[in-house]
């Protein structure tokens, strides 16, 4: 079919976000909590929400939420800028700080929608590597940083799919090199044992993004922000479009922070059976875990290869086990990413993988 107009040339040639969902007994994916919220915070969330006048627009500057997440960190709303998950963020700061004739820089690999805003964005992309173990090598980060002088450094913290948690040193030297933004993805922040927001400061460009999809258990409201230098913020605000954050988005995001403590019971829980998995998983002949500070294993066949990555995937398909499959990736041929699930679905992956060895 011919349409009447194209896109734009460099949108022609992209092909979209792709994340399989079969309907599978046992689905370790997409990093979700595998937990819904608390009762008591839906009940909080609607009854709110009950007494909302739906006639108005919501708040613009979504002051409460934003009050509320900077309360969490000892910080003042105007460090605070949320969005319809941290991807809005993560566009709403490439909209801001990139764009043509910009530079955008990424460590391959990792979290494969950054590079789509990156280019959706029509920002220029650069790609650096990583080493064999996934880790960030400062020395040859800054070479690329001092030749290509990149408006935005992304360091995804703990990387998405390797579970890689960069030292905090290596933040503050990349901090002490970049010519513009460095942006920390902290997705999985919370799973970590250390956190980038203790360096965001007013006279630092560093912008820290987290979100409510995976520890907050609401993958489905859509709901991420960044703590951020104050001048960052107001760029930000400017961009984005007006009213984006609707009130029930907004009440959500507040009533969630008073049941802080159940979140950080569910994490304390994953963080366990995550080294309860990967303890399974050295103890199992067969595969390679990666260390992980996040809430998900990055796995690999052995002896590496995409095809026995794709064969083992498809077993653990035919024993109702779903994980992402990454086997056919650049720089992880062979590998497969397993979300931490409950004890009984983490069981089931581990019977399944060994049946399939
Ligand atoms: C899941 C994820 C996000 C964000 O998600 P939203 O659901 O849009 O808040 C951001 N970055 C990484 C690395 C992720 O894995």
């Amino acid at each position: 079919m011919t349409t009447p107009i194209p896109p734009r040339p460099d949108v022609a040639e992209l092909s979209g976000y792709h994340s399989p969902q079969i309907d599978v007994p046992v689905r370790l994916n997409t990093n979700e909590s595998p937990l819904a919220p608390p009762v008591e915070f839906v009940d909080a969330w609607l009854a709110r929400l009950r007494e909302v006048d739906l006639n108005r627009y919501p708040d613009r500057a979504a002051t409460e939420l934003r009050d509320g997440i900077g309360a969490m960190y000892q910080r003042l709303g105007a460090q605070i800028f949320a969005a319809n998950g941290a991807n809005e963020v993560l566009q709403t700061i490439l909209l801001t700080y990139g764009g043509h004739g910009r530079k955008a820089l990424l460590f391959e690999p990792t979290y494969a929608p950054h590079a789509h805003y990156i280019r959706i964005t029509g920002t220029t992309l650069v790609e650096a590597g990583r080493g064999s173990d996934f880790a960030i090598d400062f020395d040859a980060a800054r070479m690329v940083i001092e030749r290509e002088q990149p408006e935005i450094v992304f360091v995804c913290r703990p990387n998405n799919p390797t579970g890689t948690v960069e030292p905090l040193a290596l933040i503050e030297s990349l901090l002490a090199v970049v010519p513009g933004l460095l942006v920390v993805d902290e997705a999985y922040g919370e799973f970590a044992p250390d956190s980038a927001i203790d360096l965001v400061r007013n006279d630092r460009p560093l912008v820290v993004t987290r979100t409510y999809s995976k520890v907050w258990s609401l993958a489905a409201q859509r709901l991420g922000y960044c703590i951020a230098p104050e001048w960052a913020i107001a760029e930000l605000e400017k961009v984005v479009l007006p009213y984006h954050l609707s009130a029930a988005t907004q009440l959500a995001g507040v009533e969630a922070l008073r049941f802080s403590d159940a979140m950080r019971a569910r994490v304390g829980l994953l963080v366990s059976e995550r080294e309860r998995v990967f303890a399974e998983l050295q103890a199992t002949d067969g595969v390679t875990a990666y260390p992980s500070g996040a809430n998900f294993i990055l796995i690999r066949s052995e002896p590496p290869s995409p095809e026995r990555g794709r064969a083992l995937w498809q077993s653990l398909l035919a024993r109702g086990v779903l994980v992402r499959d990454f086997s056919h990736w650049p720089h992880v041929e062979g590998c497969l990413r397993v979300t931490i699930g409950t004890a009984d679905e983490n069981d089931a992956f581990i019977v399944a993988l060994r049946a399939s060895l």
